[in-house]
């Protein structure tokens, strides 16, 4: 559990020892993503799952698989859902089905985790990076359309921290150019944006099921949905060695096919997701209402026409390496998403970007800080961290 009181030392509690706490019996842990307050809750049924597939037999793409293929593909409103073993599985084959490879520019932002980036490597493409906007941290879509160029042959916006890009922004430049858009929504499950979902706008929509995502498995997963026939049919392919029937191979497909353990342990949590969703929004609010005006905090602005699923809450500060140590004094786990924005990675120094080349991206680096986001945060946990926080701050 997160919260630890443990009071099993009766006195202890003097001037002294809160004094010296840092150990002390008092301290309360606070993770930044808590996976055992979601499988507790779960355990029983998580268990039967494991049953009913040993029993089953099925273990590679098993009934489970389509079943949840089935139901993820309703909830973003599409055609097609295609299990696949990552995320970065199903922005590769994303890109894979439309003919994207070596010699072609792929735009997508630097402030990312890198493998919206590794997936345009992977397909044998070239990323082309922008910057992002301070106040929501997204793709900056005025200066992806400045990198147009002869060579580009998708746009990759990310909807980062639970918040959709500005489809129509993106869906208007790819269109004046004839671009095919697809939606990195590995942070975004059940976002919407002007009411459609996040991964049905583009022509692909690719989400990761991390353990520690809004929705999550107990091992790897992710999916490619899509509307485009032809996309879904290569990706079924392209997970499965190519294989159309059974030994007749129509690509030179790899091995990325969605566990079926791990689709039957997805199927469960999934008509939770909504209300995990709304945990995290009212988490999210709470946070606001104490953490306005505290310090020199800055709190992330609504992205315009999007929800928010808060697959992360993330502050600002110039003084957040020091925050950070503060927190983990009091036992508050915290992380930032990301130290390293792509274009300064050592893997991608053969794109000959330089520190400067994007300042906002390179800021936020420097500046941001998650704090614990989950739907089972308590709203004395919630009260804890910001208080601390409050306390850092002197407020
Ligand atoms: C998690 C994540 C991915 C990769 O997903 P995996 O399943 O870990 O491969 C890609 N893009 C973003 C934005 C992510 O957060």
């Amino acid at each position: 559990m997160i919260l630890q009181s443990a009071e099993s030392t009766p006195g202890i509690r003097s001037g002294w020892s809160e004094l010296c706490n840092l150990h002390s019996p008092m301290q309360k842990h606070v993770p930044l993503v808590d996976l055992h307050a979601q499988h507790a809750a779960l355990k029983s049924k998580l268990l039967e799952a494991f049953e009913r597939t040993l029993d089953r037999g099925d273990f590679i793409l098993g009934g489970a698989v389509q079943e949840f293929e089935t139901a993820f593909a309703r909830l973003c409103g599409v055609s097609h859902g295609v299990g696949l073993g990552t995320g970065l599985d199903a922005l590769r084959i994303a890109l894979e089905a439309l003919g994207i490879g070596p010699g072609d520019e792929v735009i997508l932002p630097a402030n990312t985790f890198i493998a919206t980036a590794l997936a345009v490597s992977a397909a044998g493409a070239t990323p082309r990076l922008v910057d992002c906007n301070l106040d929501t941290f997204l793709i900056d879509v005025t200066q992806a359309a400045n990198e147009v160029g002869p060579a580009t042959r998708a746009i990759l916006p990310v909807h980062l921290t639970g918040q959709c890009v500005d489809m129509d922004a993106i869906l208007a430049l790819a269109q004046r150019h004839h671009l095919p858009v697809v939606e990195d929504a590995a942070q975004a499950h059940g976002a919407t944006y002007k009411g459609r979902s996040a991964g049905s706008m583009g022509v692909a929509g690719c989400f990761s099921f991390y353990p520690g995502k809004n929705l999550g498995a107990c091992g790897d997963g992710g999916m490619l949905v899509s509307n485009d026939d032809g996309i879904a049919a290569y990706a079924r392919y392209a997970r499965n060695y190519g294989q159309r029937a059974r030994y007749d191979h129509a690509v030179k497909g790899g091995n990325a096919r969605l566990d079926t353990l791990q689709a039957a342990i997805l199927g469960i949590k999934l008509p939770l997701l909504q209300e995990w969703n709304a945990a995290r929004a009212k988490a999210a609010e709470q946070y606001r209402e104490l953490l306005r005006g505290v310090g020199d905090l800055v709190l992330q602005e609504p992205a315009p026409g999007s929800t928010h699923v808060y697959h992360l809450f993330i502050i600002q500060t110039s003084r957040r390496d020091a925050l950070q140590q503060f927190l983990k004094e009091r036992g508050i786990d915290t992380g930032v998403h990301y130290p390293v924005p792509v274009h300064l990675q050592e893997a991608y120094r053969d794109l000959g970007y330089r520190p400067g080349d994007f300042p906002r991206a390179e800021l936020l680096a420097g500046r941001m800080l998650s704090i614990p986001m989950h739907p089972h945060l308590t709203e004395e946990t919630v009260e804890y961290v910001a208080g601390s926080i409050r306390e850092f701050f002197g407020a």
